[in-house]
């Protein structure tokens, strides 16, 4: 838990020395509080004090780092809705395999995981990573499919066994993964913890009740070891939405350190899409850790991909493509002008709209901030004189001999100020909705071809 300003300047020496720059420890103090400022920066701060601001300073929830390179970040968050700050490390997604599966279905599996890719708002989604599940086959045999998930897929596992030496076979056999082995029990977990720490993998500790998974989380910080993940066990989806929110609260709110660790769940397998959608989407929502699907289902995929974007997007940062002008199609130097602000979804929208009306032209799209269109104008970054000096910046009139440009409907106030600034231009007012366009295209043909 963060400590306030007055808290820290009782740990500090207060000799106001100012050796750290401040010309007080109080204002020390507040730099700290403030996250300007290092303890590390007093010279004389005292063993107690590094220890105290130390443990002050780590976030509640732990940060776990995945995959040989460690990319794959989970954890780290501060806050329990994303609007009072932002979610910082969104929820992996797993497909599982089981080693009862056919051979086929593996490969199947494998492969999806591994190819898997979903383009939106000009970003590049994959599945993050896969589940190897024992379920028949011998200690060596689960060992082999976990070697073969990693080999193929290239992502870090989740490796899950009830059988430890299964576990220590597996995690041996894909060490360089950084993977996650589960799961450990209050009886296993002496046993796992060493396979874990010495095959550098992450251990997903679970108990049948929440008491007893505290005691087995905190045993494990006791011993120093902190790669941890927590996998609760529940019975139904109003159990799974409850019990994420009281763990979380509890690590944020309550500081309670040996639940401020990231989850790891696995999805039944009901047979029913819908029921797996609907736990899928309850993770994703309710600050899930690890998810696996029990099946991998490309309609599912696109849900909880699109829903996980709109989730762990920081609400004070929208989306942005970079302002310049951008060819839809292959326009030439007669072809349309259409401006449009630098927020994504907009951009793609009208880029996809252009492209769908069949028509070669070129995108205007000045820096909004990543504002929409009418909280762009609101904000006075999308007026007449922000488009003409954009325009006239990236040298647009050197380009093209066009000297007409369609701004959207719904800032037609902006029409006159930007024929000010852009002398020579004539400005067209498009329409509001976008979907309108294929058909504003064809009206624009329809003008031409008469006035030729
Ligand atoms: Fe206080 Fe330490 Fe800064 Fe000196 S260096 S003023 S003791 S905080």
């Amino acid at each position: 838990m963060a400590l306030t300003g007055l808290q820290i300047q009782k740990l500090l020496p207060k000799t106001n020395c100012r050796e750290c720059g401040s010309n007080t420890c109080m204002a020390f103090a507040m730099k700290i509080a403030a996250k300007k400022a290092e303890i590390a920066e007093c010279p004389y701060a005292s063993p107690e004090a590094i220890q105290v601001l130390g443990a002050a300073s780590e976030p509640p929830v732990r940060g776990i780092a995945l995959g040989p390179d460690r990319m794959l970040k989970l954890g780290e968050e501060t806050v329990l809705y994303r609007h009072e700050k932002t979610f910082f490390h969104q929820t992996a997604i797993a497909i599982n395999v089981n080693d009862t599966d056919s051979p086929g279905m593996i490969e199947e599996t494998l492969t999806a995981v591994r190819d898997y890719r979903l383009e939106r708002v000009g970003e590049t989604f994959l599945i993050d990573m896969a589940a190897v599940t024992q379920k028949g086959a011998g200690m060596n045999g689960f060992a082999t499919l976990a070697r073969r998930a990693w080999e193929t897929t290239g992502r870090p596992l989740v490796l899950r066994s009830e059988s430890p030496s299964a576990l220590n076979a597996a995690a041996i056999a894909v060490k360089g993964s950084r993977s996650v082995l589960a799961a450990a029990t209050p009886e296993t977990v002496d046993e796992l913890r060493i396979s874990a720490k010495n095959n550098d993998h992450v251990l997903a500790v679970t108990a049948p009740d929440l008491n007893s998974l505290f005691r087995c989380a905190s045993h494990l910080r006791e011993t120093g070891f902190h790669d941890i993940l927590l996998e609760f066990q529940t019975s139904s989806l109003a159990e799974q939405f409850q019990t994420n929110s009281a763990i979380r609260r509890a690590a944020l709110k309550d500081a309670a350190k040996p639940l401020g660790y990231p989850f790891l769940r696995f999805l039944r397998d009901t047979g029913d899409v819908l029921t797996i959608a609907a736990e899928a989407i309850t993770e994703v929502d309710k600050y899930g850790g690890i998810c696996v699907l029990p099946v991998f289902d490309p309609a599912l995929m696109a849900t909880l991909m699109t829903l996980r974007l709109n989730i762990y997007t920081d609400p004070q940062k929208p989306i942005q493509v970079e302002p310049k002008v951008y060819p839809i199609g292959e326009p030439g130097p007669d072809s349309p002008v259409f401006v449009t602000t630098n927020f994504s979804l907009t951009y793609f929208t009208v880029s996809g709209e252009i492209e769908n009306s069949g028509t070669s032209a070129w995108l205007v799209v000045p820096d909004c901030e990543g504002m929409s269109v009418l909280t762009a104008w609101a904000a006075g970054k999308f007026s007449g004189a922000s488009i003409a000096k954009f325009v006239k910046e990236v040298g647009l009139e050197k380009q093209i001999s066009t000297r007409e440009i369609v701004i959207p409907g719904y800032v037609a106030q902006i029409s006159g100020e930007l024929e000010e600034n852009l002398p020579g231009w004539k400005v067209l007012v498009g329409p509001q909705d976008a979907a309108d366009i294929e058909s504003f295209v064809r009206t624009q043909k329809a003008r031409n071809k008469r006035e030729t």
